[in-house]
């Protein structure tokens, strides 16, 4: 089984990438719920985020709060809110929203439309922040 997220993370399909090691990927969420929603995913690919194994568990999480700080120094907002759902993809992931209200982390909500230049622009900025 191959996720869209192993695509993206080989490069089979695009991504507008925020931060990347040998294990982890961060990247923008393509339906966001805010400027700066970001997807931060392991590499090796497992569908429920509780059956990855404790090292590379508390790796994924040292490697998101990196990730949510570069954010948080990008985009003005109140916090770096974090939700796992993952009820699409079944691919591990972590999602970073800049968050002012609740109702910013609402996944029920419509997303925000965003030009190629727009995620260009905020992946760019958040990446320059790690
Ligand atoms: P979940 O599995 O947590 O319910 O939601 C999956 C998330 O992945 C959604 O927020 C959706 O917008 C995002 N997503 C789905 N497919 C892609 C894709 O191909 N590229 C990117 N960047 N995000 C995606």
């Amino acid at each position: 089984m191959s996720t869209i997220f192993s695509k993206i993370v080989a490069g089979e399909i695009p991504a507008y990438k925020v931060a990347e090691d040998e294990n982890f990927l961060a990247f923008l969420d393509i339906n966001p719920l805010a400027k700066g929603h970001t997807l931060v995913i392991p590499k090796k690919e497992t569908d429920n985020i509780f059956d990855i194994e404790d090292n590379e568990y508390q790796q994924l999480f040292l490697f998101a709060k990196k990730v949510a700080n570069a954010i948080k120094k990008t985009v003005p907002c109140e916090k770096i809110g974090i939700a796992v759902v993952g009820l699409e993809v079944a691919h591990a992931h972590i999602h970073l929203v800049p968050i002012n209200s609740i109702y910013d982390i609402d996944f029920s909500k419509p997303k925000l439309s965003l030009s190629a230049n727009e995620f260009a622009l905020i992946s760019e900025r958040i990446s320059s922040k790690l």
